[in-house]
């Protein structure tokens, strides 16, 4: 089959960091164009605005959205529109309508919908899955503490209404939750802390059930110093899971090994996993838009309690 051939649109942290490499070295892939506000100098045809991009002789068959949530629904409508199968960086949408627009695009068009929620591609999430599949779950608890400063330097859009604040890596942390855990969850409590001089919280704490008596908390905040903590624990009937480093890394009871990386390798391992996928969906005429984790993010949003906090420079 030939390459699939690909614009990459917004030129950020994560494009630079992961897709661009990622692609490079993915032979199912070839790089068409880079849609930019600026030219990025990469030796690849670039475009500042997609329809500039349509409007000429290069041939594209989909597009990876990288931007920020807040002008996705435009690109990515259009791009369906024009035959483009359409990767969206998460969060998938800056809200659950939006996104269910998208979904009927795809749906008349024909187009694959690929969101990519890059955590479910950490080595051990399948793994902690299958093991929790058919258990009893008694508890877990969810606590994702990272430096804002190191993830998102200087990043204005991600402290507004539409950036979800602490949710961004939020929804990475669900996303691995209502993929691992065997019931679906909803949340019945929580609290969002928001800087004072900011339009999104910092930090939270959530409470979910599974409907079966099982509670799950989660601790998410920016201000972490120091170690990084992206770790799920959960309590079963037959002892306590422990996911940590995001999915790389699984500790199972009564079992002394640690499985996944023997040294954490980033999200490097994650973005070869999501491409080989959305490759692998193309190729099929297939689809796959789970929304369930920005579903969570809402209702942090539609019941959680406010909180004002110390203001937020970077
Ligand atoms: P970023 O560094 O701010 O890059 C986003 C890029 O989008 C900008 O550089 C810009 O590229 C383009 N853009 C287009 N319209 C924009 C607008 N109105 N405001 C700001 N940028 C605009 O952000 P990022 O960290 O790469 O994050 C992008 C997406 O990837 C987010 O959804 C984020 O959640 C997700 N993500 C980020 C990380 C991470 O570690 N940072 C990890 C996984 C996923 P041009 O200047 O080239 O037009």
């Amino acid at each position: 089959m030939a390459p699939i051939r690909i614009a990459v649109i917004g030129v950020g942290k994560i494009a630079r960091d992961q897709h661009l490499p990622v692609l490079a070295g993915n032979p199912d892939f070839v790089l068409a164009a880079l849609v930019s506000r600026s030219d990025p100098n990469m030796g690849v045809p670039w475009f500042p605005t997609l329809d500039d991009l349509l409007a000429s002789d290069i041939g594209v068959d989909a597009v990876a959205l990288c931007t920020p949530t807040e002008v996705r629904y435009e690109l990515a409508a259009r791009a369906m529109r024009h035959g483009l199968n359409c990767l969206l960086e998460k969060p998938p949408a800056a809200t659950l309508s939006e996104f269910e627009a998208l979904r009927a695009v795809a749906d008349e068009t024909g187009a694959t919908l690929f969101v990519a929620w890059h955590s479910r591609h950490a080595a051990c999430v399948d793994q902690a899955r299958q093991w929790l599949a058919g258990r009893q779950i008694v508890s877990a608890q969810i606590t994702w503490r990272e430096d804002v400063r190191q993830w998102h330097p200087e990043q204005d859009w991600i402290w507004e209404p539409e950036g979800f604040g602490v949710f961004d890596p939020g929804s990475n942390a669900l996303s691995i939750a209502t993929r691992i855990l065997p019931r679906p969850i909803f949340l019945t409590a929580a609290t969002l802390q928001v800087p004072a001089n900011r339009n999104a919280p910092i930090a939270a704490a959530m409470t979910f059930s599974d409907g079966h008596g099982a509670t799950i908390t989660m601790d998410i905040d920016w201000r972490q110093i120091g170690p990084q903590s992206w770790d799920i624990a959960v309590e079963t009937d037959a002892g306590t899971l422990l996911l940590a480093n995001g999915g790389a890394n699984l500790a199972l009871p009564g079992d002394s090994r640690v499985f996944g990386e023997a040294v954490y390798g980033g999200l490097r391992a994650e973005y070869e996993g999501l491409y080989a996928r959305f490759a692998a969906l193309i190729g099929a005429g297939q689809s796959e838009a789970d929304i369930a984790p920005l579903r969570h993010v809402a209702d942090a949003f539609l019941r959680g309690r406010r909180e004002i906090v110390a203001a937020f420079d970077d």
